[in-house]
């Protein structure tokens, strides 16, 4: 007798044969949607890897070829120096909730400035905030967000326990535009000193545009994927972004890759940095 989640995975499996670029997830509950994934990937193992292009204005400050960088972020903030931001995550989340450093801070209901355990191994940085995340002040809630969660789940990790989430951006772009130099250059201080205090083991970066930052490169996602790198030591895995996966279930399977690859840094393996 065929399974619900079997049901379901052949349901995404014939939308994508047909061609239909969006993977539904309304309606169907966390877990169905996690079996279901779990079906599919053994059967999209011939999925073919194409660059994610996700909106990219602003990483123009990267150098320009393949040489490892550690530092990718040192962009000269058109507003001035940052004063020395607070040695805690609490207090530099209400540095972050009042800053005006940029005009993203006009049009925003909320600052997002992270979610998930300030002790994290594992720190997964998206791009900007979306509407949802604008909305309720939380990075990834929206459907990018659920996919992310299920995703984490198959390496048995969560927000709740033993992630934490944030972006390169804190404020939404108007209309999800993307960020522009300036705007990225008056947040990554806030971003740099989260990754320094929350310390974390790996980071995850999920999509070009934290990939390329994140790295200091300019390669297409396709490529960044498959290098070593690391930013001020700390191991660095580029992958999919969430939404780009619900654009294209076919990147599933690979992004799975990338997980394990994480899960196996985290249990000590192939930890090597760039
Ligand atoms: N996309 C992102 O990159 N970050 C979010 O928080 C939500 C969607």
């Amino acid at each position: 007798m065929r399974t619900h989640a079997s049901l379901v995975a052949q349901f995404f499996q014939q939308r994508q044969d047909f061609g239909f670029t969006e993977l539904p997830l309304d309606g169907i509950t966390r877990i169905e949607t996690l079996r279901a994934l779990d079906s599919l990937l053994p059967s999209s193992s011939g999925a073919t890897q194409v660059d994610a292009k996700l909106p990219l204005a602003a990483v123009a400050s990267a150098p320009a070829k393949p040489a490892p960088v550690t530092s990718a972020m040192g962009v000269p903030s058109p507003q001035g120096d940052l004063p020395v931001l607070p040695e805690s995550l609490e207090g530099l989340r209400e540095v972050c909730s009042g800053c005006v450093r940029c005009g993203l801070a006009e049009g925003r209901t909320h600052v997002v400035f992270a979610d998930g355990a300030p002790d994290a191994r594992l720190m997964v940085v998206g791009e900007a905030p979306g509407a949802h995340e604008d909305e309720t002040g939380l990075p990834f809630v929206g459907r990018a967000g659920m996919l992310l969660d299920l995703l984490l789940q198959t390496i048995d990790l969560s927000r709740k326990e033993s992630v934490y989430i944030c972006n390169v951006i804190k404020c939404r772009p108007p209309g999800n535009r993307n960020p522009d130099r300036e705007e990225i250059a008056s947040c990554s201080p806030y971003l740099k000193k989260q990754i320094a205090l929350v310390k974390p083991e790996i980071i995850l970066a999920v999509g070009t545009f934290s990939g390329q930052l994140l790295t200091g490169r300019e390669e297409p996602l396709g490529q960044l994927r498959n290098g070593k790198h690391s930013y001020e030591g700390v191991p660095v895995v580029v992958t999919y972004h969430p939404a780009a996966l619900l654009r294209n279930p076919g990147w599933i399977r690979p992004t799975w890759d990338d997980l394990q690859r994480v899960a196996g840094m985290l249990r000590g393996e192939n930890r090597g940095v760039a």
